[in-house]
């Protein structure tokens, strides 16, 4: 990677203890905590399939207990960032989103959402660019986001919306507005069917689902289903129209499931990564980002997840609007971030690298051109 300074523009850094403590199922804590660490990390695929075969966990959610488990559990927040740093060239910049997991129906997140934002602020200014959660179910959202702008220093926000929220939910408004004035942008998850997502009981997540915009007809949806309807990119047609200058990404363009479908569908409109190209196109301010989704370079149907990205952004529209990120530490491949940052730069060329990963990103954070 000899390209100019580039960004990775959606990283995590939070820990263990920004888990809920009933996040991860008893038996599997029992089942982990029988092996060793180094036992985990070598066989970490075989464990994968041991969960999904012994606990009918599928392979995803499997992937991400042990990730959670082996990176968030061992360390800070500065030395996860120092994982993930050594990838990539000294001068890479990196959004790292925050996480506020109280509010998803797994009891309590051990430590305090403010110290979580207080130590990331600690790491490393130069490099970082830390983005503030805002779930507005918690007391004094809106206090929390000016204090980690105006006194930590964080220069964006994240939204999870399967945690339970739409993205158009009014208590957002406020925060909108902010972000427009203080010219902020924001991250939003935009994937289906996420291991994290709300997980408290059917009858409080109908009750998360009512809004003013549409009905919803829960009838023959599990729990994964109906969080989907708070993440889907429709929603946002909602918040752009009535915020169209509000910078907003729509993070993993569509999910890497909703990619293998479209290699043997691509003409389906239902595909979250149909919608989201169009939309990006009919929205100046609206973006995608490539992370986890693009990790793994997925075949089917004589096409592949690299190939087709590359004919994306062969249209100038669309080129425009995405950005480069990884999702470290959600992906768990044995490959680190540097072989990923390689293999994108491989299939899509420097030119078009330096669109996703230099230019788009500056154009989201509007940074004013000396
Ligand atoms: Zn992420």
């Amino acid at each position: 990677m000899d390209t100019q300074a580039f960004y990775n523009c959606h990283i995590h850094t939070f820990n263990e203890e920004d888990i809920p403590e009933r996040f991860y199922p008893k038996l599997l804590m029992d089942f982990l905590r029988k092996e060793s660490t180094e036992e985990l990390m070598l066989n970490f695929l075989r464990f994968v399939h041991k969960l999904e075969k012994f606990f009918g966990i599928d392979a995803e959610e499997a992937e991400r207990y042990l990730q959670f488990y082996l990176v968030g559990s061992q360390n800070s927040q500065r030395e996860i960032f120092d994982l993930c740093r050594s990838s990539y060239p000294p001068s890479t910049k990196y959004f790292v989103l925050s996480m506020d997991m109280q509010f998803m129906g797994c009891g309590d997140v051990p430590r305090d959402f403010r110290a979580q934002l207080a130590e990331l602020s600690q790491i490393d200014q130069e490099q970082i660019l830390p983005f503030v959660h805002i779930d507005p179910r918690r007391d004094g959202y809106f206090d929390i986001l000016r204090d980690a702008i105006e006194q930590m220093g964080f220069r964006g926000v994240k939204l999870y919306p399967p945690l339970g929220v739409f993205p158009h939910d009014s208590r957002f408004d406020s925060v909108y507005q902010y972000c427009i004035d203080n010219n902020l942008p924001i991250v939003s998850h935009c994937s289906p069917h996420n291991p994290t997502h709300f997980k408290g009981s059917r009858r409080e997540l109908l009750k998360l689902l009512q809004n003013p915009y549409f009905e919803i007809n829960p009838h023959g949806l599990d729990k994964k289903d109906l969080c989907d309807i708070f993440t889907h990119p429709k929603n946002y047609r909602i918040v752009c129209e009535k915020y169209p200058e509000l910078r907003i990404s729509l993070a993993h363009y569509g999910s890497d499931k909703m990619w293998t479908s479209w290699l043997c569908h691509p003409e389906d409109p239902e595909n979250w990564v149909n919608i989201i190209n169009s939309m990006i196109q009919e929205y100046p301010n609206l973006y995608t980002d490539i992370s986890y989704t693009m990790y793994y370079n997925v075949t089917d149907c004589k096409h592949n997840f690299y190939k087709t990205l590359k004919e994306f952004l062969d249209n100038e529209n669309i080129r425009r609007k995405v950005l480069f990120g990884s999702d470290f530490y959600m992906p768990a491949s044995k490959e680190t971030d540097m072989h990923y940052a390689n293999n994108i730069i491989d299939a899509i060329g420097e030119e078009y690298f330096n669109a996703i990963a230099v230019e788009n990103p500056k154009q989201f954070l509007n940074e004013q051109i000396a």
